[in-house]
């Protein structure tokens, strides 16, 4: 690996198969600090073998690590959290270089990750499952639950690390071996991930190949070897793959987009949901599945929420990930840039307007401006498409009509209320068909609780109980008693 950063501590060169350190057979490719245009690193892509032994290796491994003990993978599980935790200064650091995010966010997502793991690690022992008994008199019945086989993880570029952990931790957890693909444009972390696990996880149950979706995703993703497929990513990437899985019918677990409305009735307070949705729609450059990219509002309070939520964008502190007090960073790449300002200028020339914001800012990197547009139709593109970036858009809507129109996008991942009265809170919680429901807050997760949409949203969950259960199959055992 070239390095070009002063600070950075780059994983070594190479990716790991089975926990053993390689040389990539793939092509060089050039990472691209986001926050200057200047070349960050430079690393070589795995190549279609190297996919091939990935998998090889875990099928090898497969046996022995479904048969492991759920307390002796919990302490691998356990052990990979404390490796984690221990290299928190070095992962953050990775993770803002290669993203561009905040040092300080970057580093706030990692205790939530190993949280996450050191919850899998306590799930791994308690299966979820129902009890033993005699259903049918004369036979007893058990189920058990059996892992699926070879994982294949495919994660994105928001948070390269933690959505990589929501893969990993259930999956090792319910006796899988995993080969993971970080996005192109963010293998630091998960080759640093791989450096930190290859002596805490046995050999072959852990592999990562780094390169793009075309060649190296798709091939991993086409493997027989593979049973179950697991991607955090763009509703087109969840299509090619469910198409991909379809022939062999193996397992897919589809975290996909979102477009996350508020639901602000004329009783809320005016100053949180300002707050929110600054720090929700602007919040990692807006690109993250739940960002609070539409704000509906009954008519009594629009204006008021939309001076507020401008005033609240004006005070976000845009900054390069080593700034001090850069709350966001740049957008991820120029092309990402491109299509995000593609979608503004397009709202804007059909009629919406830009309280703050709506352009790039004149500086080196991928920077575009926190943005609130009032005026856009609901049907139009910037309402209908996750933009995926700093952008939100503020609607009046009458109460009445509150429920139908944050349902009126072809997206059902999460949405949050706002109003002071709690049984319409839990009226409108119930309504909608959404994977997670927020009351007058937006965007806490949680590792016990599951994460994940509905509908063009993907299926599946991540963290929870239930994500564990989604990477294993139930089997049957009948004992007849009189024989
Ligand atoms: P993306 O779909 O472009 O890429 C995701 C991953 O899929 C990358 O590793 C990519 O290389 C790989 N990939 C692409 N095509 C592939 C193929 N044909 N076969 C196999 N792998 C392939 O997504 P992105 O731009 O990296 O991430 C942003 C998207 O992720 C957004 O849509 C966002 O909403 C979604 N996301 C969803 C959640 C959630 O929990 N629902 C969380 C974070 C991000």
């Amino acid at each position: 690996m070239m390095e070009t950063h002063p600070t950075l501590a780059l994983p070594q060169q190479g990716i790991w198969l089975g926990g053993e350190l390689v040389s990539a057979g793939g092509a060089p490719r050039r990472l691209v600090d986001p926050a200057s245009g200047a070349v960050l690193a430079e690393i070589a892509d795995a190549d279609v073998a190297d996919v091939d032994h990935a998998v090889t290796a875990a099928v090898g491994a497969r046996a022995a690590w479904a048969r492991t003990t759920p307390a002796d993978r919990a302490l691998v599980l356990l052990r990979l959290a404390d490796r984690i935790e221990a290299d928190i200064d070095n992962l953050a650091m990775l993770e803002a270089a290669n993203t561009g995010k905040p040092l300080a966010a970057a580093a706030a997502e990692i205790p939530f990750a190993v949280d996450n793991l050191r919850f899998f690690a306590g799930a791994a022992r308690t299966p979820t499952t129902q009890a033993a008994g005699e259903y049918v008199a004369g036979y007893t019945s058990m189920l058990r639950r059996e892992p699926v086989g070879v994982v294949a993880a495919i994660a994105p570029w928001n948070y390269p690390l933690m959505m990589a952990i929501w893969k990993i931790g259930p999956a090792l957890a319910a006796g899988n071996p995993v080969v993971l693909k970080p996005a192109e444009l963010t293998p630091l972390t998960a080759l640093r991930l791989a450096e930190l696990a290859a002596d805490v996880v046995p050999p072959g149950v852990f592999s990562v190949v780094t390169g793009d979706g075309a060649t190296i995703g798709s091939h991993l993703v086409a493997h027989p070897e593979v049973a179950m497929i697991t991607l955090t990513g763009e509703v087109t990437t969840g299509q090619a793959i469910a198409t991909a899985a379809a022939n062999r019918l193996a397992r897919t677990h589809l975290e996909l987009g979102g477009k996350a409305p508020m639901i602000v009735f004329a009783d809320a307070d005016v100053e949180a949901v300002a707050l929110l949705a600054a720090m929700c729609g602007f919040g990692n450059t807006g690109q993250d599945c739940t960002a609070a990219c539409r704000v509906l509002v009954a008519p009594q309070i629009h204006d008021a929420v939309v001076e507020a939520t401008t005033a609240a964008a004006e005070g976000v502190v845009v900054g390069a990930p080593f700034d001090d007090g850069a709350e966001i960073g740049p957008l991820i790449s120029s092309e990402h840039r491109e299509r995000v300002a593609g979608f503004v200028d397009r709202a804007v020339a059909a009629g919406a307007r830009a309280t703050i914001g709506g352009g790039s800012p004149d500086r080196d990197g991928w920077y575009f401006e926190p943005t609130v547009l009032v005026g856009a139709d609901h049907d139009a593109e910037i309402v209908q498409r996750e933009v995926f970036g700093p952008v939100v858009t503020v609607h009046p809507v009458d109460e009445g009509d509150l429920v139908e129109m944050a349902q009126a996008v072809p997206y059902s991942l999460a949405a949050s209320v706002w109003t002071g009265d709690v049984g319409r809170a839990m009226r409108v919680a119930r309504d909608l068909h959404v994977g997670t429901v927020w009351i007058n807050d937006h965007f806490p997760l949680i590792s016990e609780m599951p994460h994940g949409g509905f509908g063009l949203s993907g299926h599946g969950k991540d963290l929870s109980a239930a994500s564990v259960d989604a990477y294993s199959d139930l089997k049957h055992v009948v004992v007849n008693l009189d024989r």
